[in-house]
C-alpha cells in the first residue's frame, strides 16, 4: 500500500469528528505531497529544523503542528507559521511562545503534555503542574498564547487495558479541565499503534505516522 491508500483508509476507519495529523518526520516532502495530494492538510513534526525547512519547501496552507519536545531557543524559528504546539510543559516555555507570537502578530495554540505512561523518559507534566500553569497571573496576561487542551502518549505495550486506564484518566481529566476553562476544545491522543483505542476512550485528534508513512529508519 502506499501513502495515499493508507492515509484514506485510516480517515474512512475514524469518526468525522475526530482530526487526524500525520506525522511525516523523518519522510521526505515527496511522500507529504502524496498525502497532501489527497486533500489532507494536516501535519506533523517533531523536530522544529525539519519542519521549518518542509514548511519553506511545500505549499503554504499546510497546517504543521509540533508534537516533539521544544527547546524554548527554537520556538523563534516555527513562530511565523506552526498552528499547534503539542507538547508545552513549563510556564517558561508558554512564556517564549508568547513572545515569539507577538513578533508575527499572532496567536499560536497549544496543548498542555500530561504524563500519563509510566515510562521514566516520557516528557510531560501532572495534573496539579498543569492547573498550576492555567490559573497563574503570568499565564493570565498572555496575549498571543492559547491552550486549547491536553496531550498525552500511553505506556508502549501490548496490554490494551493498561493503555486503556492511561487514555481514560486523560479524557477524565480533558473534561474537567474543559468546564473549568473554557478555551479547551481539543484532546490529542492516540498513534498508530494504539490511536483505535484512544478513540474509544474520546480522543479528538490523533496522530498516526508509520501507519500512514511506513515504518521510519532513523540510520539513513
Ligand atoms: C512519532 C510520533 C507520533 C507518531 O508515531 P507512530 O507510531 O509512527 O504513529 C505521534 N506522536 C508523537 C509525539 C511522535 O513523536
Amino acid at each position: 500500500m502506499n501513502v495515499a491508500d493508507n492515509l484514506k483508509k485510516i480517515k474512512s476507519e475514524i469518526p468525522e469528528e475526530v482530526s487526524l495529523v500525520a506525522i511525516s518526520k523523518t519522510k521526505p516532502e515527496n511522500d507529504i505531497l502524496e498525502a497532501y495530494n489527497t486533500g489532507h492538510r494536516i501535519f506533523g513534526e517533531n523536530k522544529i529544523q525539519e519542519m521549518t525547512t518542509k514548511w519553506e519547501n511545500l505549499p503554504k496552507d499546510i497546517e504543521w503542528h509540533m508534537v516533539g519536545h521544544v527547546q524554548r531557543n527554537k520556538v523563534k524559528y516555527m513562530a511565523e507559521y506552526v498552528t499547534l504546539i503539542h507538547a508545552v510543559d513549563s510556564l517558561k516555555l508558554l512564556r517564549e511562545i508568547d513572545k515569539q507570537a507577538e513578533k508575527f502578530g499572532r496567536n499560536i495554540d497549544c496543548l498542555l503534555q500530561i504524563k500519563i505512561a509510566e515510562e521514566d523518559s516520557k516528557f510531560g507534566i501532572n495534573v496539579a503542574e498543569a492547573k498550576g500553569i492555567l490559573e497563574s497571573e503570568a499565564y493570565s496576561k498572555m496575549a498571543h498564547v492559547k491552550v486549547v487542551g491536553l496531550m498525552g502518549m500511553a505506556t508502549l505495550t501490548d496490554n490494551t487495558d493498561k493503555i486503556k486506564e492511561e487514555f481514560s484518566f486523560l479524557k477524565s481529566t480533558f473534561e474537567e479541565f474543559r468546564s473549568r476553562y473554557n478555551s479547551f476544545t481539543t484532546l490529542s491522543m492516540g498513534m498508530s499503534g494504539d490511536y483505535k483505542i484512544a478513540i474509544e476512550c474520546g480522543s479528538s485528534m490523533i496522530r498516526v505516522g508509520s501507519s500512514i508513512f511506513g515504518e521510519r529508519n532513523y540510520n539513513k
